[in-house]
């Protein structure tokens, strides 16, 4: 990775600027409470959002959305509840060791897992059963409000697309393109992300993208 540079922090700055003016602030992440945002952060795995938001309302209907509750939950019927999420007895077992690890490192109070320094609190989530890279900045970012900045296909996609990255690039280096060249702003973190996934849903289409509407086209 080279070294930071002045015209790099310029140029995410004014997509950043550019993506703001053209869509707004998003409200991310959808998730009435950090648990909900951290169940959502599991289930989101390898499908659309709208699948997810099924599972939710499931859950809540058999009040299971809570960690003490899927800690002790049937297995099956946790997994019958969330599947629509696709993948759902995998889930089911991710859910439930979360949770598990949760009661027994935190005793199950969310405050305590934040209150951790990131740099411990990172590789810990890390460490979890299913929780990859992009589950674990979510849950920093959008449960935890910590500095993490989350990145995915879109942002592989477009960044690749504007030069800055290659598309082969790994996660880690990726993510290290907007923490090296921005400040370590939650909320700058949370809206950038956001507009990130808007852009590549709506107009940086995988094939075909829709150049001539992009707000960052010329950037
Ligand atoms: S939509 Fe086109 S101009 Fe916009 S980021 Fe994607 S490839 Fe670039």
């Amino acid at each position: 990775m080279p070294r930071p540079s002045a015209k790099k922090t310029a140029r995410l700055t004014a997509i950043y600027d550019a993506l703001f003016e053209a869509f707004g602030p998003q409200h991310w992440w959808p998730g009435e409470t950090p648990f909900e945002v951290i169940a959502g952060a599991i289930l989101t795995q390898n499908t659309a959002w709208s699948n997810v938001e099924k599972a939710i309302v499931n859950l809540k209907a058999s009040r299971m959305l809570s960690i003490e509750a899927i800690a002790e939950a049937d297995t099956s019927a946790l997994a019958e509840s969330i599947r629509p999420s696709g993948y759902f007895n995998q889930k089911a077992a991710r859910l439930q060791s979360f949770c598990r690890f949760l009661i027994n490192r935190f005793q199950g109070d969310l405050n305590a897992l934040f209150a951790v320094d990131l740099s411990e609190l990172r590789p810990l989530l890390l460490a979890q059963n299913g929780v990859g890279p992009e589950t674990a900045d979510s849950i920093l970012c959008y449960a935890g409000d910590l500095p993490a900045f989350v990145v995915d296909t879109y942002t592989r996609r477009i960044f690749s697309r504007k030069r800055m990255v290659s598309e082969q690039v790994d996660y880690e280096r990726l993510q290290k393109l907007f923490t090296d060249h921005l400040p370590a702003d939650v909320k700058l973190y949370n809206e950038y992300h956001a507009l990130i996934v808007r852009l590549g849903a709506t107009l940086c289409k995988k094939s075909s993208p829709l150049c001539d509407q992009c707000p960052i086209k010329g950037l």
